[in-house]
């Protein structure tokens, strides 16, 4: 069992009188222990892929399975469940509920997701942000709030980790920091999804996917 299978996926969009095809036919199998890198120009369809990948969306053809259930057309509480379970997601809006310390978001996210995760103290300490654990979001610095949404990310100890342009506000030594960071801290049997347009990005994946007009070429 594969912990991410996509078949045949298709996602379009309708603006005005015109149809976009933002995804088309894109099939995609990540194995255990496997980082894959998606890249493309913006408009290619990495953030469309993303979201159907997390079930924060449903493909208009095809079919996500996670961790061998599937995902996609699920109720919205089913996929939440799914998503808490199973996916750890990475945003550049890093996913952080603003009303709740960086250590508070850890826990929280550690209590919705595996029993095996890394226990929450330890995550923010390895993670540089011990001195801000009891900072609300809107208080760090852009690195400190990539590590910390990473620190969600990660904390349910997730077959599933996706990450959108995680690196895309942050400086280039914390850029290296954070790729490390997400390859280290994978479970065993999980795998690693990041979009990005960029090329150092890439670099840290096992296998490099390229999106053209949502196709994978
Ligand atoms: P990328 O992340 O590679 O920049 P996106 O997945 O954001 O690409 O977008 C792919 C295509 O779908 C683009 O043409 C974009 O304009 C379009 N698109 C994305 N989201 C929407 C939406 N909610 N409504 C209409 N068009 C959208
Ligand atoms: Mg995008």
């Amino acid at each position: 069992m594969n912990p991410l299978e996509a078949y045949g996926i298709h996602r379009f969009y309708r603006r005005g009188d015109t149809e976009i095809a933002a995804l088309r036919d894109v099939s995609l199998t990540c194995a255990a222990g496997e980082t894959v890198a998606v890249t493309g120009p913006s408009g290619s369809g990495k953030s469309t892929l993303l979201h159907l990948l997390a079930g924060l969306d449903d493909p208009d053809g095809g079919r996500i399975d996670v961790a061998g259930q599937r995902l996609s057309h699920q109720s919205p509480s089913r996929a939440a469940r799914l998503r808490a379970a199973h996916i750890g997601v990475l945003t550049q809006s890093s996913g952080l509920l603003g009303h709740l310390s960086v250590q508070e978001n850890v826990r929280f996210a550690a209590s919705l997701g595996h029993a095996r995760g890394p226990a929450p103290a330890e995550l923010i300490d390895r993670l540089g942000l011990h001195a801000v654990r009891h900072s609300l979001p809107r208080t760090l610095s852009g690195g400190e709030t990539a590590r910390a949404g990473l620190a969600v990310a990660l904390a349910g100890a997730p077959d599933v980790l996706l990450a959108d342009e995680p690196t895309a506000e942050v400086s280039r030594d914390e850029e290296t920091t954070i790729l490390d960071l997400l390859t280290r801290w994978r479970p065993p049997g999980g795998t690693t999804v990041i979009v990005t347009h960029a090329a150092a990005v890439a670099e840290h994946a096992d296998r490099v996917l390229h999106l053209v007009d949502g196709r994978l070429t």
